[in-house]
């Protein structure tokens, strides 16, 4: 087992991993942004480092200083979090250099995986379904014959893209070149990389992931599914487990794809295969993550399993314990992204000091948040401030549970507001209780 876990992020997923670790009985290192020296998880981990400036680019991003931190402390593994180093194959590779194990899959994978043309290459010869569409980067000319014989609407994607940017929905032929060169341009801007492609798109979907852990001993199992449906902007807000209503059958052929995805790309760790379902009930590979996700909780509830624990196990080498018989999920678990935005000014984030802070409590009901009475959200940093999970048995109580949790969760601060309302709003739309939404809901919604 590794002496001591550097946390290699912030915010509220930073708190979670220090928590299992101190469960495993791991010391931590926190590192951290001068914006961040009086955070959460700086109060928490057994040792912090300063690692630079507000800029992630400068800090949490900085891989050097990473490293240094990690080697300076003694700290012989590295978890990443999401975002930041996380689907990083530079980052990986340094890792490996200094001797250091980064819990997730090695860099060539990450490198096969993240990006989103060889995902799909090495996706369409492990048998999965996917999108029509183009598996290498195209020029303008080549992706407007395409699109046409794929026939509109379709999405420009970038190569390197995530987080829910880089991409464009194309409905009109002739606005096609315009937006193609537009969307090359912001993914070199965004991810330093040019290269999109393109596929059909659905307008009409769910968005459907399966969680899968891998040992490095050839064991994959997958934890079931999350329905991530409801999205801003392709950014999810609220996900939940079982997807409801599925067709008969399919959570389970969608779990075997994805393991069978997962052994095909020699994946080692806890990753996530992302599908969109259409109303017909065909399913489509999106693309894999490899990291912990932001919406892992829900699959910790519903199965007990502690997805951070078993990362951390894997990249120290055990096997799994779990084969797939174990995994026998119970009940029904929501989470709901809460952000410090104001739905009322189009989302725009709403940084500063926060006065008052109370998690909501209560039965089946699970809070991760770095967020504290006197923390100051910094204006640097993507908006999330807390995520709120309920468990109940069915999903009607399990709505209900959640209604009542976000009207007791409350974050007061001069200049702060948060998306709860708005979330409450999405809980109470007869689509969402009725299982007729798709990725566009939110948009319809806002009008
Ligand atoms: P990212 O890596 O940026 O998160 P994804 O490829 O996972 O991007 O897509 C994010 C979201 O965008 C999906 O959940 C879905 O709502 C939407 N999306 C992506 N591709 C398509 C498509 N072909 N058709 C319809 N919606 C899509």
């Amino acid at each position: 087992m590794f002496r001591k876990i550097l946390i290699a992020n912030r915010g509220e997923i930073a708190v979670r991993v220090a928590r299992t670790c101190r469960e495993l009985g791991i010391p931590t290192v926190a590192v951290h942004s001068t914006a961040d020296r009086d955070s959460a998880v700086v109060r928490l981990a057994d040792e912090a480092v300063q690692i630079g400036p507000p800029p992630p680019a400068q800090s949490y991003l900085n891989a050097a200083a990473v490293l240094q931190a990690a080697e300076q402390t003694g700290a012989d593994a590295i978890h990443p979090g999401y975002g930041f180093l996380s689907e990083s194959p530079d980052f990986a590779d340094a890792c490996e250099a200094a001797g250091i194990t980064l819990i997730g899959p090695s860099a060539p994978v990450m490198a096969a995986l993240g990006d989103k043309t060889s995902a799909r290459a090495l996706m369409t010869r492990a048998g999965l379904p996917l999108l029509p569409g183009s598996v290498d980067p195209l020029d303008a000319e080549a992706a407007r014959e395409l699109a046409t014989t794929i026939g509109f609407p379709v999405i420009i994607k970038a190569a390197a893209g995530g987080g829910g940017r880089g991409m464009q929905v194309v409905h009109d032929p002739a606005v096609f070149a315009d937006d193609f060169r537009r969307t090359q341009a912001t993914a070199q801007m965004l991810f330093g990389d040019g290269r999109v492609y393109v596929e059909k798109y659905l307008a009409k979907a769910r968005h459907v992931e399966v969680q899968v852990l891998c040992d490095g001993h050839g064991n994959a199992v997958h934890l079931g599914e999350r329905d991530c449906t409801v999205q801003r902007r392709h950014q999810k807000l609220i996900e939940e487990t079982p997807a409801p209503h599925l067709p008969d059958g399919l959570a389970e052929r969608m779990g075997r794809s994805a393991v069978e995805g997962a052994l095909a790309a020699g994946y080692v760790g806890a990753g996530t295969f992302e599908f969109l379902v259409d109303p017909d009930g065909s399913y489509y590979f999106m693309e894999v993550n490899c990291r912990i996700q932001v919406e892992h909780p829900v699959t910790e509830m519903v199965t007990g399993i502690d997805l951070v624990r078993e990362q951390i196990l894997i990249a120290a080498g055990a096997e799994l314990t779990i084969t797939q018989p174990d995994v026998r999920p119970r009940g029904v678990a929501i989470e709901c992204r809460i952000n410090a935005e104001d739905p009322a000014a189009g989302f725009a984030p709403t940084p500063g000091p926060v006065e008052e802070f109370v998690p909501a409590g209560g039965p089946f009901v699970r809070v991760d948040t770095h967020v504290f009475p006197g923390y100051r959200i910094p204006p640097n940093y993507d908006s999330l401030l807390a995520k709120l999970v309920v468990w109940a048995p069915e999903r009607d109580a399990a709505i209900a549970r959640m209604r009542r949790a976000l009207a007791e969760f409350r974050v007061r601060g001069p200049r702060v507001s948060t998306t709860s309302e708005f979330l409450s709003g999405v809980l109470d739309d007869s689509r969402f209780r009725s299982v007729a939404h798709t990725t566009s809901l939110v948009d319809e919604m806002l009008g």
